[in-house]
């Protein structure tokens, strides 16, 4: 249960594993990453340790410069494959810790709108509701942000889209969501320690926050979506 993503200038893949190696002291059952090559969201995941991970991605590597991952420490649904994260459809990607409480009830609204669910997750809801916005044509941050205001629960979300190769979204109400700013780079963590190898320079969520970025900067945004200012720390990744 640990989450990375990475607005990078180079292939990211290497690194989001690193990152989620750092993050194993919080345990998990299977692992994935996605990337963006091109307009295509492309992921490669595992059930088990990082290595049979880190093995699928020798095989078949990804190069893409935008990235989320994730360590699963399952709740619902076993610990497949197919179950693990990232989830995605053609236009988004999407990691998850913690639940969605009212996924029951989401899942189905959103399958008498049409959604096909191809997981027992309660994360699905959250694809399904991001991407039936940005169907009908909203655009990334404001399809994020209608979907946060249909959640209920504890989660750390974060999100890549196909359309644009310079925007990572990161949500936070509960388990904890770090910000790193790089030089041209930018990163999410669920703490400094999954940051440690890119930056020491860490912006920590704040429950209800979420964030926009890119590789120029963050936008803060609060539980009722106004703009904050969160305190940027120095914090070496040994403490
Ligand atoms: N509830 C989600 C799942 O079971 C996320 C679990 C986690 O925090 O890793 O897939």
């Amino acid at each position: 249960c640990g989450i990375v993503g990475i607005l990078g200038r180079s292939p990211v893949a290497d690194q989001l594993v690193d990152s989620l190696k750092r993050l194993e002291y919080r345990g998990y059952d299977s692992a994935g990453i996605a990337t963006l090559e091109g307009t295509h969201l492309a992921r490669r995941r595992s059930e088990g340790k990082l290595r049979n991970l880190a093995a699928r991605l020798r095989a078949e590597p990804l190069a893409g410069r935008v990235g989320i991952g994730h360590t699963r420490w399952a709740t619902h649904g076993k610990p497949t494959e197919n179950n693990a994260h990232p989830h995605a459809t053609e236009r988004v990607a999407v990691v998850h810790n913690g639940i969605i409480e009212n996924f029951r009830e989401l899942r189905e609204e959103l399958q008498k709108k049409g959604a096909v669910f191809k997981t027992e997750t309660d994360t699905e809801t959250v694809l399904h509701l991001v991407d039936g916005y940005l169907a009908a044509g909203i655009n990334p941050v404001e399809a994020v942000k209608a979907t946060l205001s249909r959640l209920r629960g504890a989660f750390a979300l974060g999100f890549i889209f196909a359309a644009d190769d310079n925007i990572l979204i990161g949500a936070r109400n509960g388990p904890p969501l770090a910000i790193g700013y790089g030089d041209g780079e930018m990163y999410l963590g669920s703490d400094a320690i999954a940051l440690g190898p890119f930056t020491d320079t860490i912006s920590y969520l704040e429950d209800g926050d979420w964030a926009v970025l890119t590789r120029e900067g963050a936008t803060v945004y609060d539980h009722r979506s106004a703009v904050v200012q969160r305190d940027v720390v120095k914090q070496s990744a040994s403490t």
